[in-house]
């Protein structure tokens, strides 16, 4: 077999089989087949699909070249929560130790910033000495010892998607249905998990634009969870504006720790618990959504879900004087507010270019050995549908340069579009597939 082969079939809209998936697959973790030719095949793979079946077979084949967790040694149920990836989307941080203050352990793996998306490993490396390439020995122990872990692929769990992973927020190969359901379902199966709750973003801010979309990637992924033996549910989510106030890295991971508080943004603690219910109810802790309530809400209130998030730092070698004190944690050098000067409602709120200037300002990466600056992002003020009058804050650009901070806060007030009659908020849910 040959990997040009392979490319050209998916090219020319053929069906690969099961061994030309394993080969390509293997071969590209192996470093037997370069970057370029992995990049045509994924490109060749966007444009023109996969069935089902061919989904399924990738998803295995990238679990098969690494180890595969079995978390019932560790604990009776592991529960997983997974994004497709957006703008703002900080929940990882906010639901696992929620989660597992409610007594369900969370055994996480994460990724990195993907295109204009954030990454909650990027986010959880602003806190220093936060490691998150846990062995499988460390994985493991730590979820029988604090039932939280969160960490990344570098425990050899299905290394060839976090080699792909990479190489696809490069090469403009993202936003496809089947390499993002083998991308999250493959982690997701590798590292263990029993049930798993999968958000699908659904909006300009995410790789999925609309809801049929969702419901097919929601579908997939829910399928081949069934397929290895995995419970799932799929979420769809609005990803037209960004969750919460704060995008980029260190300011995400101080939004997370206000919410963890107790204050923070509505819609993004809202998310957040409504994520957290699915997950206890999926993990068995409670026979219902409803019923999971009261729980998720003391767990706010009583602080444990804040002692939990704590003890997850500290377990990874993080300095929690960073956390207790956000303050410490990196700030930008050029921090500037831009006023409104027109009153109106708030129509629309590019996800996207927020997403994407937030990248630009350093937050994300344009090639895969980039390093990104932890203290860059923006900070929005209002949410669609609220209204603003002429001299109120709009947004805060935080910069490492002043030609950035320029650019950013044209592109964000462009973002923001107006109306001068009331305007309906957006819905957090579009629905849920289970
Ligand atoms: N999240 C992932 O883990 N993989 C993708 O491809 C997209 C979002």
């Amino acid at each position: 077999m040959r990997a040009v082969d392979i490319i050209i079939k998916k090219r020319d809209r053929g069906e690969l089989t099961r061994a030309e998936i394993e080969f390509f697959v293997q071969g590209y973790a192996r470093d037997e087949i370069p970057d370029y030719q992995a990049s045509a095949w994924a490109m060749a793979v966007l444009l023109n699909g996969m069935s089902v079946q061919e989904t399924t077979d990738l998803t295995l084949a990238i679990v098969a070249t690494g180890d595969s967790l079995d978390l019932s040694q560790a604990v009776p149920m592991a529960v997983d929560k997974h994004s497709t990836g957006g703008v703002g989307d900080k929940t990882t941080l906010v639901v696992e130790p929620l989660v597992a203050a409610c007594g369900l352990p969370v055994g996480k793996m994460s990724g990195r910033g993907l295109g204009f998306s954030g990454g909650t490993l990027d986010k959880m490396d602003s806190i220093p000495g936060f490691r998150s390439d846990l062995t499988t020995e460390e994985f493991i122990t730590q979820l029988r010892s604090i039932g939280l872990v969160l960490t990344g692929q570098t425990c050899n769990l299905a290394p060839a998607d976090g080699k792909l992973y990479a190489l696809r927020d490069v090469t403009g190969t993202v936003p496809s249905i089947p390499l993002i359901a083998s991308s999250v379902m493959s982690k997701k199966i590798a590292a263990g998990a029993q049930a798993i709750v999968l958000d699908v973003k659904i909006g300009v801010g995410a790789f999925v634009k609309n809801l049929d979309e969702a419901r097919e990637l929601g579908t997939l992924m829910v399928d081949i969870a069934k397929l290895a033996g995995r419970s799932a549910v799929a979420l769809l989510s609005d990803m037209n504006q960004p969750l919460g106030y704060a995008v980029g890295n260190a300011l995400e991971l101080k939004e997370a720790i206000e919410t963890l508080h107790g204050s923070g943004p509505k819609d993004f603690k809202e998310h957040c618990l409504e994520t957290a219910c699915h997950m206890l109810t999926l993990g068995g802790v409670t026979d219902s959504v409803k019923a999971a309530r009261p729980l998720v809400e003391t767990a706010f209130a009583d602080g444990s879900a804040w002692e939990h998030f704590r003890k997850l730092v500290a377990a990874q070698g993080g300095d929690v004087a960073y956390i207790d004190d956000p303050s410490k944690l990196p700030t930008a050098p050029f921090i500037e507010t831009i006023i409104s000067s027109r009153t109106g409602y708030l129509r629309e709120l590019n996800a996207r270019t927020v997403g994407e200037s937030s990248v630009a300002l350093g937050a994300g990466r344009a090639t895969k050995v980039d390093a990104i600056d932890h203290a860059v992002g923006i900070v929005i003020q209002h949410k669609v549908g609220d209204k603003v009058e002429t001299g109120q804050p709009l947004f805060t650009i935080h910069a490492n340069d002043r030609d950035k901070l320029a650019s950013a806060c044209d592109r964000v007030l462009a973002a923001h579009l107006w109306s001068d009659q009331p305007v309906e908020s957006l819905p957090l849910f579009y629905g849920v597939i289970r």
